[in-house]
């Protein structure tokens, strides 16, 4: 009978680290493995590269955790101590593992470079620990069992290219079996509500110490809610995740969620979610921009795959340039000014006919932080769309108390969410 892991604490071992040099991607990765596994992760910590420290930190996690996991410290220069520390604060002896002298010879020689005498210290392994296998890089991971405190140290090398696979293929089966629950992440995207209303609206789903759990985050005008579910097996995790976010699609945040993903896949944005639309309904899009700047078309074609939807953009800050390029009528501008809904309209409309797109977005506002009137504050943008059957325009007020950045970046987020609703 497999022993149980519940409790894991993650301990990166770097100077570089703590003088931010590199930013602790390793520790992210892993948190979000273990909590794919129901490992609970209280603790991580980052400690340089000095012995006395990492012995005792890596005794306060083993006393804390049933597992700990180190990153770094693993390479054949005198820095790099994990290898020895962990040895020695298990009471093991170091050996030198034939076969991994063999593997790291060989690398050498298929990479064309000679090999030093230091790097046999890669060879060294405790006592009874299992070796992982590094399928991009010289040194191997360790997993050393410490059977009298009933303990899993893992020991995975810093950089992220030799961790992540090697965590993947040869700790998560070993880990796997010996969890007793399963966690599912599901991410709700949302956009066109502010986080404290959809707290307000999902509040009892929130609160503390509910199964599944739900947390926001936000950003630039965005909210994402993580639903995360606990149970013995991925099925019970999984119909639990998705009767959440059916409570969720069917309360007043509904209409507002633009797409549901797997926590698994990593980053999903509005932008991704057009050019899925697109893709799927096989019509292509094109922007006239004035105070979003192009913004919208960086953002489109950010998304690989963009290049078969995405038919071209124009950045027409002159008034001069949104009558040359997108054909605005001069006496619409010198009627109504070119912060108006009629400019708006007459600039998407000239993208979407003279590229010969199904849908058009066009920007205009002021971004600030200078040039407000009362009659159209920083922060008032007109975002409007073109299709065959005609344009909509709406008017957009933002707080003209936040930075040009964020003004741009929220108006190039609603001109992404016209799209959508235009393809849905
Ligand atoms: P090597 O044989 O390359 O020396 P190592 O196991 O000794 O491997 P370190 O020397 O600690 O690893 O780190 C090597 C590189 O890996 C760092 O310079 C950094 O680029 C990257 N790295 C280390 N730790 C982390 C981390 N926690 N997050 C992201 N990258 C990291």
């Amino acid at each position: 009978m497999n022993e149980t892991i519940r409790t894991a604490e993650i301990l990166c071992v770097g100077t570089e680290l703590l003088l931010g040099d590199i930013t602790n991607t390793n520790a992210a990765f892993l948190s979000r493995r273990l909590a794919e596994l129901g490992i609970g992760v209280y603790h991580q910590s980052v400690v340089g590269d000095h012995p006395g420290r990492l012995r005792d930190a890596l005794h306060l996690a083993l006393s804390r955790a049933d597992l700990v996991i180190t990153s770094g410290g693993l390479g054949p220069t005198y820095d790099d101590i994990t290898r020895e520390v962990v040895a020695d604060a298990l009471g093991l002896d170091l050996l030198l593992d034939e076969s991994i002298l063999t593997g790291i010879r060989d690398y050498f020689a298929r990479t064309g470079r000679v090999m030093t005498d230091n790097n046999r210290r890669q060879a060294m392994v405790p006592r009874g620990a299992t070796v992982l296998p590094n399928e991009q890089g010289t040194a191997p991971g360790l997993m050393v069992r410490d059977a009298a405190r009933g303990k899993t140290v893992i020991l995975l090398p810093g950089p992220p290219r030799e961790l992540k696979p090697m965590f993947d293929h040869y700790a998560m089966p070993y880990l796997r079996e010996r969890t007793d629950c399963v966690l599912i992440s599901k991410n709700v995207h949302i956009f066109g509500m502010g986080e404290s209303a959809v707290e307000d609206i999902l509040r009892d789903m929130m609160e503390k110490g509910q199964n599944p759990t739900v947390a926001p985050y936000c950003q630039a005008g965005e909210v994402r809610l993580r639903v995360t579910a606990k149970a013995s097996n991925e099925q019970s995790a999984k119909v639990m995740c998705d009767e959440t976010i059916e409570r969720i699609r069917n309360s007043a945040v509904g209409p507002c969620i633009y797409a549901v993903t797997d926590a698994r896949d990593g980053d999903y944005s509005l932008e991704t979610a057009v050019i899925g639309a697109l893709l799927e309904a096989g019509k292509t899009v094109a922007t006239a921009e004035s105070c979003t700047g192009g913004l919208i078309a960086k953002r489109l074609t950010d998304i690989p795959g963009s290049s078969a939807v995405v038919k071209g953009g124009f950045v027409t800050y002159t008034n001069e340039m949104k009558i040359a390029l997108l054909g605005v009528c001069p006496e619409t501008i010198a009627q109504y000014t070119e912060l108006s809904e009629q400019t708006a309209r007459e600039m998407a409309r000239g993208a979407r006919v003279r590229t010969g797109a199904d849908i058009a977005v066009s920007t205009t506002g002021l971004a600030g932080p200078g040039g407000g009137t009362d009659a159209c504050p920083v922060g008032t943008v007109f975002v409007g769309v073109s299709r065959e059957d005609g344009e909509e325009v709406v008017r957009l007020t933002l707080s003209p108390d936040r930075s040009r950045e964020y003004i741009r970046t929220l108006a190039a987020s609603h001109a992404l969410s016209r799209i959508l609703k235009c393809l849905v």
